[in-house]
């Protein structure tokens, strides 16, 4: 059985500069953009097949082999990824269409899809020799990171607003990290840490800041496919705040592609953001290759106050290449769908994968989407640290 990674090379998203795999970087030294992991995918495509993976691990790595860790001495494992995919039969019947699936990714370590991410970034600041880490975070990457740092005995810096809801400060407490709470937004969070960080000597793990992140998340897309019997769904949606998943899971569905695992068919991406916080949706509808930043950007939905994003044009470039679309949805919907989630499924969902369900219905109202087409809906973290929200 092949066991090596293929991680190849670095490569700026923005200007295609290339850099040292196996070297610490943040963001492109020439333009400032997002580095993403490049693969040696036609040596992965004679050796790697789809039957290797029959009985591996249900985490994140049975990927193994397009993940970016050089050593498994490295790998940090709390069984992040593999999440279910579950066909919502009463939430079927209740919205009047099939096929339905739901990502759960309230049951990763830590309640969300930010372990996938903080899995991969910690390992691999592990084998580069990082020893201090640090986030800006809405709640759910700040529990992730000291969760990581803890297994790996680095130290984790976290910053969150301070108006957080107490259960996410809670948690990096009790694992270890220390909390710096700012009055303000993410991107205030992120000016203070950055300050930070030279002067301590930390590494910036903020999404999107360093290439690894994305890798975690990318395995959502192998995931879909994979538990789709290789084939991929019509829509898929996805609520964004820095965008890593979607960007994450169009640089899989490419990657699946040259491994000749999937065809060229492609889902069409959607992102729904708040009204309160749209800057994606803004963005994509007035048909602009960067996001301009949101101002007064306010949300029940944590994950999704993210008034400027650093990836904001490979977001754009996905919804687009996908033929996908964005959507902003009222926090009022975003709760009501929360609520119907909860009550047809019995997953107790974190708000964002309420909104999926509002921006599904407002695109089947308006014939986007249409009957007999398979959806995704994402629900990203559990509702159960989001204690303002059912106060
Ligand atoms: C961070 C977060 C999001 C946004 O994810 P991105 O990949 O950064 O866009 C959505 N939902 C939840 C629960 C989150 O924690």
């Amino acid at each position: 059985m092949p066991d090596k990674s293929y991680f190849a090379y670095l490569e700026c998203g923005f200007c295609g500069e290339k850099y040292d795999p196996d070297k610490l970087w943040n963001l492109c030294l020439k333009c400032g953009k997002p580095l993403l992991a490049r693969y040696d995918l036609e040596a992965a495509r004679k050796t790697l097949k789809t039957r290797d993976l029959a009985n591996r691990e249900p985490t994140l790595w049975r990927y193994r082999e397009l993940l970016p860790l050089r050593d498994e001495a490295n790998r940090l494992s709390l069984g992040e990824g593999f999440t279910p995919l579950i066909r919502p039969g009463r939430l079927e019947r209740e919205v009047e269409h099939s096929p339905i699936f739901i990502k759960d990714e309230g049951l990763n370590p830590t309640g969300s899809f930010k372990a996938r991410g903080l899995c991969l970034a910690v390992s691999r600041a592990l084998e580069l020799g990082v020893k201090s880490l640090s986030t800006p975070s809405a709640g759910n990457a700040a529990c992730a990171l000291s969760a990581y740092a803890a297994l790996a005995g680095l130290e984790a810096h976290v910053y969150m607003p301070a108006d957080v809801p107490k259960p996410f400060i809670n948690e990096c407490r009790v694992l270890g990290a220390q909390v710096h709470l700012v009055d303000g937004l993410i991107t205030d969070c992120g000016k203070i840490a950055r300050s930070d960080l030279e002067k301590y000597g930390r590494f910036d793990v903020s999404t999107l800041k360093e290439p690894y992140r994305i890798e975690g998340k990318k395995t959502m897309g192998y995931e879909i496919a994979e538990q789709l019997g290789w084939n991929l769904p019509d829509v898929i949606i996805y609520p964004t705040g820095g965008g890593t998943g979607l960007v994450g899971m169009w640089k899989a569905f490419g990657e699946l592609e040259k491994l000749g695992w999937i065809g060229p068919g492609r889902p069409r991406l959607v992102t729904v953001q708040s009204d309160g916080c749209a800057p994606m949706v803004r963005a994509f509808h007035q048909g602009q290759e960067f996001a301009d930043p949101w101002p007064g950007a306010r949300t029940i939905a944590d994950g999704l106050r993210v008034p400027a994003a650093v990836g904001d044009f490979l977001i754009l470039r996905a919804l687009r290449e996908s033929r996908g679309t964005a959507v902003a949805v009222p926090d009022k919907e975003i709760l009501e769908a929360t609520y119907l989630l909860g009550k047809t499924t019995g997953l107790w969902p974190a708000p964002e994968g309420g909104a999926t369900l509002a921006a599904f219905l407002h695109l089947k109202q308006s014939g986007w989407i249409r009957e007999n087409e398979s959806v995704v809906l994402f629900n990203t973290g559990s509702g159960a640290k989001y204690s303002r929200v059912w106060d």
